[in-house]
């Protein structure tokens, strides 16, 4: 089961994953488009600790609809409404509760994954970061009889799997599918922060020795 402690733990290593790693999203980002995908992430992550830092709720749903709506409000981009809208859309299809399993995980972030579709009209194969994000969901959807331990190492490493392969694929949407060959060579710096999303997860439920 999931709490209220792991889904902070979760959110804390999701923005010291992005902080770590910000200078090389910028580099990929910069590869493929304006190189300041790890710096607006960075300012939403900071923005996301100063908002939910203070917040006394036991409710996950609550907690994530906040990030959410941080992330949409800080960050700007292409990629601040579509990541805002990922949690958003997670937590108001959790609701108010103080665990979640698996399968009501997966569930949330399905619906997430779908607004983010919606909202950006990408599918699979676009190279964005929905090519991470669906593969993760689909691993939890999968491992929906496993203990949670094993359920979040396998998204996780589908994650980490499906954002390197975004190296081979040529963009359809954003500013990626105007560079030449549509960025075939370079992994495109959403998803990886996708991977860098579930392996959070993965540390907050199965934490680092
Ligand atoms: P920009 O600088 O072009 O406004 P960002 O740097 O904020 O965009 O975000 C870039 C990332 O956004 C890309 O790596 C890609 O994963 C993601 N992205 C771009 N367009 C879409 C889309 N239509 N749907 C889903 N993700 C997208
Ligand atoms: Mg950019």
């Amino acid at each position: 089961m999931m709490d209220i402690d792991v889904t902070r733990a979760w959110i804390g290593y999701y923005g010291d994953g992005i902080e770590q790693r910000a200078d090389e999203l910028n580099r990929l980002d910069a590869a493929l488009g304006d190189g300041d995908f790890g710096a607006s992430m960075q300012r939403g992550m900071g923005a996301v600790a100063e908002a939910i830092g203070p917040m006394e709720t036991e409710s996950i749903g609550e907690l994530l609809k906040t990030v959410g709506m941080t992330l949409v409000s800080a960050m700007g981009g292409t990629s601040g409404p579509l990541v805002g809208t990922l949690f958003l859309r997670s937590g108001m299809t959790v609701g108010d509760v103080n665990e979640v399993d698996v399968e009501g995980l997966a569930i949330g972030l399905r619906a997430g994954a779908d607004g983010v579709m919606a909202l950006g009209e990408a599918a699979p194969g676009d190279k964005t970061m929905v090519d991470a994000l669906v593969p993760a969901i689909e691993a939890l959807e999968g491992s929906e009889e496993a203990p949670m331990s094993t359920a979040v190492r396998n998204a996780a490493s589908a994650a980490r799997d499906a954002a390197e392969a975004t190296r081979e694929l040529a963009a359809r949407r954003g500013r990626a599918s105007y560079v030449g060959g549509g960025g075939v060579g370079h992994v495109d710096p959403g998803a990886i922060g996708i991977a860098i999303l579930f392996d959070a997860l993965d540390m907050a439920i199965n934490p680092p020795e």
